[in-house]
């Protein structure tokens, strides 16, 4: 399970902290890093589709999948259950991409214990008053779900110290410069070149 020769990247943070706006940026900037579709059993919420921001499954379905053992991870989150199947990462991660899992602490928790080599990158707003602001604009949930909300991100936020790596996301440029730094200097671990590039390594110490 760890030979593969991309990168699995774990990224957590707080609902507003602006994580999908950065991913989506990196994934637009740099073809090699993808991510992958989570199952969950919460409602679709307006603009998503189903198999672009999650493949959207009843209760009795995601609990045939775990019996399956068709999951990497699973947890629940909120009152919904969200997780990243097997099938999701690993083809990817067997051509070379990198992976991305925006998934919650339990499950990075579980990733890291199966997977080692995973990179984990927690982002944190710049403040509490911009989380706030920033649950409010997105405008789709109502005002109970948002203080609800306010008390999970506190309570996720409470996880940073578990990750390899944290971000800012204050300067949204800054933070995404930060992101994509963690991406490409991972692509030069040993591990990941000796994987991808054996033949040369062959090639140059038989010289
Ligand atoms: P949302 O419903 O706002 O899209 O996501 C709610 C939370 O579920 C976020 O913290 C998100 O990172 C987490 N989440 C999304 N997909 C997965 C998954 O596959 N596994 C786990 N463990 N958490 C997930």
């Amino acid at each position: 399970m760890n030979q593969s020769k991309g990168n699995l990247f774990i990224l957590s943070a707080p609902s507003g902290a602006g994580k999908s706006s950065l991913y989506k940026a990196l994934i637009a900037d740099d073809a090699q890093v993808k991510i992958s579709v989570s199952h969950t059993t919460r409602e679709p919420r307006a603009g998503e589709e189903n198999g672009r921001e999650y493949y959207f499954v009843e209760v009795d379905d995601f609990l045939d999948m775990i019996a399956d053992d068709a999951f990497f991870e699973h947890a629940q989150v909120f009152d919904n259950y969200y997780g990243t199947s097997k099938k999701a990462i690993f083809d990817m991660l067997d051509q070379g991409l990198d992976v991305i899992l925006e998934i919650d602490w339990q499950g990075a928790k579980q990733v890291r214990q199966q997977y080692p080599h995973a990179i984990s990158i927690f982002i944190l707003p710049p403040s509490t008053e911009a989380l706030e602001h920033r649950l409010r604009d997105r405008g789709t949930d109502s005002e109970d779900v948002i203080n609800r909300r306010m008390a999970k991100a506190v309570s996720e936020m409470s996880h940073y110290n578990e990750y390899d790596y944290v971000i800012v996301n204050d300067d949204f440029q800054t933070a995404l410069v930060e992101m994509s730094a963690i991406f490409k200097a991972m692509r030069t671990q040993k591990r990941i070149i000796e994987q991808k590039h054996s033949k040369l390594i062959n090639d140059l110490l038989s010289l």
